[in-house]
């Protein structure tokens, strides 16, 4: 089938009758994971009809996997509790294509161009955050300068206030916040369950406090997916339980059930063929789990999935085994989002074990801190050393901050607590990681992704040789 025949073809969500059973619930009450082992069969049969992949030094378009032929080729076939036939698919449009442009020979580390309806994403990729439809204290002409392509932003707090209505009037979440980019909004699901005081959880939704004004709110999954859909982002998250460190066996179990059942009902509410839904895995620590969730999220033939449930307090050595499990269980023609992750040492290993997308909310944070990211390092602008420092932060950098102003300069702004200084010291911190993941794609464009940054290495040059 030619990619022209593709775009001709419908691309909107085929919904299942009524007297549908999911195929979570029909897991549930069989006992037994039939539909995700026929999905996992059906997307195993694909696989093997994919071109291999080739490994050579500085491989390009070697493997068009183009998410539109897959998606419009995902009938998956589910049977119901009658034994009826329903056809599905899901909700991808043709716009969202995910290419492999070049791969690392020694590593999983994968250059890819991930196409939305506002542009294409460069992979791997740092995406900055833009919480409340702003990235805090930086004007989106000076986000476009720091490298940024897709920028986060997010459903609960965007729901909170102004509320998606008043997006939606203005047509949109691009026009309301002027990034002509591709965004991409998170589901609320970590900030209802870390922020949120909450009244009721269950199989159905959340119901918990506005920490505005105190009123009520319920989310479901399907509310949330109706909250991403008015404000239009190109790529909405499905509505996932992230569970806590620590949490118990049975705590991670009940939660990854529930993300996995909320998953099938975002799928079926999602309607937008020009946004695409990315769907969640879970499973905190323990191995078996993630492997059952990775198996369940991929029966969905998403054109993305995400990583979650990582950096909420395990230790760092559990961060990595989960980045060097979950990936090779992913389809490797679709992007692969780890969520949370934004320092170089993580990103280089989660990039080496076939990561394409980071978020962290850490280079602005850091920025309205006074504290800038250099050369591996973390600087605090305040310190007296950088009083009569005439010199620029960092000489290899080119964003504002860096080819305009000194060290003193920063300096004096952190001191006096003036605005202008948090605000270059944040559009530093996210060129810097943006800097960071370009010069990971350039080394495995040129076949030197493993000497440059594996960082399994000892004294890995990583640091230092962008
Ligand atoms: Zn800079």
């Amino acid at each position: 089938m030619t990619l022209k025949a593709n775009l001709n073809l419908p691309t909107e969500a085929i919904q299942a009758t009524a007297g549908r059973q999911s195929p979570i619930q029909s897991k549930e009450r069989s006992g037994q994971s039939a539909q995700i082992g026929a999905a996992a069969k059906a997307s195993k049969a694909k696989r093997n009809k994919r071109p291999t992949l080739q490994r050579d030094r500085g491989a390009k378009k070697e493997h068009a996997g183009s998410i539109a032929s897959k998606s419009v080729k995902a009938q998956r076939r589910v049977r119901n509790g009658h034994n009826r036939l329903v056809l599905k698919r899901t909700a991808t449009s043709s716009v969202f294509r995910f290419q492999i442009n070049a791969c690392c020979p020694h590593t999983r580390a994968r250059v890819g161009s991930f196409q939305t309806p506002h542009g294409e994403v460069i992979t791997p990729r740092f995406m900055p955050v833009g919480t409340l439809g702003t990235v805090k204290g930086i004007t989106t002409t000076q986000l476009a300068e720091t490298g940024a392509q897709m920028v986060l932003s997010n459903t609960y707090h965007l729901h909170l206030q102004p509320g998606e209505e008043i997006v939606a009037e203005a047509g949109g979440l691009h026009r309301f916040m002027s990034w002509d980019g591709p965004i991409l909004t998170d589901s609320g699901g970590f900030q209802v369950f870390s922020l949120a005081g909450i009244n009721r959880i269950d199989d159905h939704g959340v119901d918990f406090r506005n920490p505005r004004d105190g009123s009520k709110i319920q989310l479901t999954p399907e509310r949330v997916i109706k909250i991403q859909m008015a404000l239009g982002a190109d790529v909405a998250m499905a509505f996932d339980q992230c569970p806590p460190y620590p949490a118990t066996e049975s705590e991670v179990e009940t939660s990854c059930r529930r993300t996995h059942a909320w998953l099938e009902r975002c799928v079926n509410t999602h309607q937008r063929s020009d946004q695409a839904l990315f769907g969640i895995v879970q499973g905190g620590c323990f191995p078996h789990l993630r492997e059952q969730s990775a198996k369940v999220v991929n029966s969905f033939d998403l054109p993305g999935i995400a990583i979650g449930g990582v950096s909420v307090g395990e230790p760092v050595e559990e961060m990595h085994r989960i980045v060097r499990q979950v990936p090779p269980l992913l389809p490797e023609d679709r992007p692969r989002y780890l969520m949370g992750i934004g320092t170089v040492r993580e990103m280089a290993i989660a990039v080496a074990n076939g990561i394409d997308l980071f978020d962290c909310v850490l280079p602005t944070r850091l920025g309205r801190h006074g504290t800038a990211l250099v050369g591996g390092e973390r600087w605090n602008l305040r310190n007296a050393r950088f009083r009569r420092d005439h010199t620029p932060l960092d000489a290899s950098c080119s964003c504002e901050a860096c080819r305009k102003h000194s060290r003193a300069y920063l300096n004096h702004l952190i001191r006096n607590e003036e605005l202008l200084g948090l605000t270059l010291l944040s559009l530093h911190n996210i060129t810097h990681l943006i800097r960071f993941t370009t010069a990971m794609r350039q080394a495995i464009q040129e076949g030197c992704f493993s000497e440059d940054f594996a960082p399994w290495q000892q004294d890995s040059p990583a640091h230092h040789t962008w």
